[in-house]
């Protein structure tokens, strides 16, 4: 257990941030616990490390003893901090920083904390200070004003503490995106989000909003015209503004039948205007929801980019995960949709799954690169709190779960060595070796709508179940709209998930 103890409550998610990439799955205690000072901090103040006061315990100590405890203590023109592990404090010198100036002060807490923990722990951590799930867009912040890759990778080091590998990777697809970008009007125009919220079976490290269709079947084509009414006000909202990309996620949109499938589509192409559409996706997503003649259907409409997501090619991880299907099916469905002309598929994978090894990443991956696929999408397993993976922790007790520089790097090798590069990098909480979930592509072939949603340069209208609208506005203020998440919920609120929208954009 740690705790943070803290003379105001400041900072604190930052501070939880960086011990969750230090000292992962330790609990931390929910409530900082308010202090005035660092215990004895006479010492505190030469940088140097103090031992001997490990007895002493906060008076406004709560229930349980926590293993460690961080202090910060902020002051008007600097702040301290300080580490207790074992009976043993170390304390950091007085940072200099005006606490007006809040980016700053950030930027020197984390750096203190991180040098602690690190000293701790031994490691060092790929991202440095970096806990947020975009830090591709510090390099593409920096890029746009003007900033060569030398500033950019002298900045991000000397502020963040990111190792040299993430760096770089950071700045190549920093650049990658940018000109990308440069051939989208984004500003003025808006891209659309459709959830299918419905699954075969539910993965055990699934968080998103998923419904086990067997028990939603019939709810389905209510839910559709739910769908369709969002639609028509997107349609009718948004005249005159381009529609750059659609999206159809979920969930498995493949859960839809042939025929409900069709009739989104169709939907979808009589109501908005296509004309300057560059991308329209279709996660179809796993292979046990897909059949000839949906692929068929969907052929038949706008669609340019469809994904195919084995995760791994591995069956026995395929069984504990809890997706019921073979991995000859995976490569059936795949050949089936390049047959039938799809020329643009991503496959996503996961590392950091149970009892994975190595040689099993390097198993996916050389199977992968027999099938070719035209985007590959890396993902690092994250335990999220929604999940069966953390709800029954108990039950998964006994596997090895770890994602690791060595088997991201297996996995760059291959991608690179089948002509791809990486184009949209994102983290999230709880990553499994902190690492981080990148998109590679073959040329002229990256998702254009993970670029947007990335770098949150535009609007996006997200329809259906827990979904969530952003709007950019011209002075980059970024707000939010969110659609309930319990599908029969959002179906009796239809019109009021319409009138958020309506609020938040109010055209
Ligand atoms: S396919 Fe995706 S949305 Fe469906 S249960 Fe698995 S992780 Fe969740």
């Amino acid at each position: 257990m740690i705790r943070i103890c803290l003379n105001k409550i400041d900072y604190e998610y930052d501070i939880r941030g960086l011990l969750t990439s230090f000292y992962p799955g330790e609990e931390i205690e929910k409530n900082p616990v308010l202090v005035e000072e660092i215990p004895d901090s006479s010492f505190a103040g030469d940088g140097q490390s103090s031992e001997g006061f490990g007895e002493e315990k906060s008076e406004t100590s709560v229930d349980g003893k926590p293993d460690r405890t961080v202090y910060a203590i902020y002051e008007e023109d600097g702040i301290r901090t300080a580490y207790e592990a074992g009976g043993r404090i170390s304390a950091r010198g007085k940072v200099y920083v005006p606490a007006s100036d809040r980016k700053a002060t950030k930027i020197a807490l984390k750096q203190e904390l991180y040098a602690l923990f690190s000293a701790d722990t031994g490691k060092e951590l790929p991202w440095g200070t970096l806990t947020g799930i975009r830090p591709t867009k510090i390099a593409m912040g920096l890029l746009e004003e003007g900033a060569s890759d030398e500033d950019i990778r002298n900045y991000m080091k000397g502020q963040y503490l990111t190792g040299e590998k993430k760096t770089s990777l950071a700045i190549e697809i920093a650049h990658r995106e940018k000109e990308i970008l440069s051939r989208i009007d984004y500003e003025r125009g808006y891209s659309l989000y459709i959830g299918i919220p419905f699954c075969p079976t539910t993965c055990f490290y699934c968080s998103f909003t998923s419904y086990p269709l067997a028990r939603f079947e019939k709810h389905v084509d209510a839910y559709l015209d739910c769908v369709c009414k969002e639609i028509d006000y997107t349609a009718e909202a948004f005249r005159g503004r381009p529609l750059n990309s659609v999206y159809i996620g979920g969930g498995t949109p493949t859960t839809l039948s042939a025929e409900q499938m069709d009739r989104l589509l169709t939907k979808v192409e009589e109501t908005l205007d296509l004309s300057h559409l560059l991308e329209f996706t279709v996660e179809a997503g796993r292979p046990d929801s897909i059949t000839e003649e949906k692929l068929r259907v969907i052929k038949k409409h706008r669609v340019t980019r469809i994904s195919i997501n084995p995760q791994t090619m591995k069956q026995k991880t395929l069984d504990i995960i809890g997706r019921r299907h073979t991995v000859e099916q995976i490569v059936e469905i795949y050949e089936l949709a390049r047959t039938l002309g799809f020329d643009n598929i991503n496959m996503d994978i996961i590392l950091g799954l149970p009892d994975e090894t190595k040689e099993d990443v390097e198993h996916t991956m050389k199977e992968l690169s027999r099938l070719r696929p035209d985007n590959l999408t890396v993902h690092s397993l994250a335990v999220k709190r929604a999940s069966r993976l953390n709800r029954q922790r108990e039950d998964y007790a006994g596997y090895h779960m770890e994602n690791s520089d060595a088997m991201m790097q297996i996995t760059e090798d291959y991608a690179r060595g089948m002509g791809m590069a990486p184009y949209y990098l994102y983290r999230q909480k709880n990553m499994a070796g902190n690492l981080e979930n990148v998109g590679y592509a073959m040329p002229g072939k990256a998702g254009i709508y993970n670029i947007l949603i990335m770098e949150e340069k535009q609007s996006i209208v997200a329809l259906g179940a827990g979904s969530t609208t952003k709007a950019v506005f011209p002075d980059g203020r970024i707000e939010r709209a969110d659609n309930i998440k319990d599908v029969l919920l959002y179906m009796e609120k239809i019109d009021e998930m319409i009138e958020r929208k309506k609020q938040l954009f109010q055209f």
